[in-house]
């Protein structure tokens, strides 16, 4: 399974600001030496040698994930904005002419899921054909309003790629191209469903848009089976540790600290944070990162198994 990340950021797209590019050259200038600015080769290694928010961009694309099957099927995970440039991607492959095959998950339809959807090509072209699966019993309806004439010129109906749905049973699992697919209920404003893929013997676990507060941690073990083991969990951890308990309790979405707790109790391997804040800057996801690594040492014992990253545009997971 090979996973590549489109789109990581939560709620709104949050597109690079010139005032913030501006800012980071100033930073990377002012740090630069003249031995690090003396050839090609020295300025690269200067720029590996810089913190993440200042050498690149965690990015401003909101969900979505490419899943490849060892048999180089694809499954698309959500259709934020970063599905118009997995679109683009594709496009040089088989949908591009007209032969495409995929299947697209989605996890719910807030529009930061699915907004992406209008400005995806491989969906205009006649001939190729997706299955589009989720648990809401109106997943076409869903995706057809956010086209009817008002909000978008173009119709669905008029995109003229086979789109055919299915209604998934909720909190059940179905195989789909050798990959074991489940899906589970999230605490979420108007419901959310994450998903677990397994094939050969790995396992990766995807939670947009889940907020575990008290209540949910008190029936944490009816997730036992849902994480258990994950070699890697993609967990929405948008709020920092104040917002998720004072601030911004029933908006939906749990932090990086909730996230750490819940991989640790069921043995997951890898964890990287997801759903990024539209108010959090590049430097401020640093912080996120480093604030989330200081946590796993206060209980360095029992934390001491998991590994944390945090998600950017771009990445790729290899399992
Ligand atoms: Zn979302
Ligand atoms: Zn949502």
């Amino acid at each position: 399974m090979k996973i590549t990340l489109w789109g990581v950021r939560g709620s709104i797209p949050t597109p690079f600001t010139p005032l913030g590019m501006r800012e980071k050259m100033r930073k990377v200038l002012s740090l630069a030496t003249p031995k690090d600015i003396a050839s090609g080769e020295a300025v690269e290694r200067y720029l590996d040698s810089l913190p993440f928010s200042l050498r690149a961009t965690y990015g401003g694309n909101t969900t979505c994930i490419e899943v490849r099957t060892a048999e180089n099927d694809l499954i698309i995970i959500d259709g934020g904005t970063g599905l118009k440039y997995l679109g683009a991607k594709i496009m040089g492959e088989d949908f591009g002419k007209g032969n495409g095959m995929a299947t697209m998950l989605f996890t719910h339809t807030h529009w930061d899921h699915i907004q992406g959807i209008p400005f995806f090509t491989p969906f205009y072209i006649k001939g190729n054909r997706f299955h589009i699966y989720s648990p809401f019993d109106d997943i076409k309806e869903r995706i057809e309003y956010q086209q009817v004439f008002s909000h978008f010129p173009v119709n669905l109906d008029y995109m003229f790629a086979t789109k055919e749905f299915f209604v998934l049973e909720k909190e059940s699992e179905f195989i789909l191209n050798n990959i074991k697919i489940v899906n589970k209920r999230m605490r979420h404003p108007g419901g959310c469903f994450g998903y677990r893929f397994e094939e050969n013997g790995k396992s990766f676990v995807f939670t947009s848009d889940c907020e575990f507060n008290i209540d949910e941690i008190d029936n944490i073990d009816t997730y036992a089976d849902f994480f258990g083991g994950a070699d890697v969990a993609v967990f929405d951890a948008q709020y920092t540790f104040e917002d998720s308990v004072i601030n911004k309790v029933d908006w939906g979405h749990s932090s990086a600290s909730i996230a750490i707790d819940i991989s640790t109790r069921f043995n997951v391997k890898k964890l990287i944070l997801w759903h990024h804040d539209p108010e959090h800057s590049d430097k401020k996801m640093d912080t996120v990162l480093s604030n989330a690594k200081t946590y796993m040492n206060m209980d360095k014992k029992r934390r001491s198994e998991l590994e944390v990253e945090i998600a950017y545009e771009g990445m790729e997971i290899v399992l």
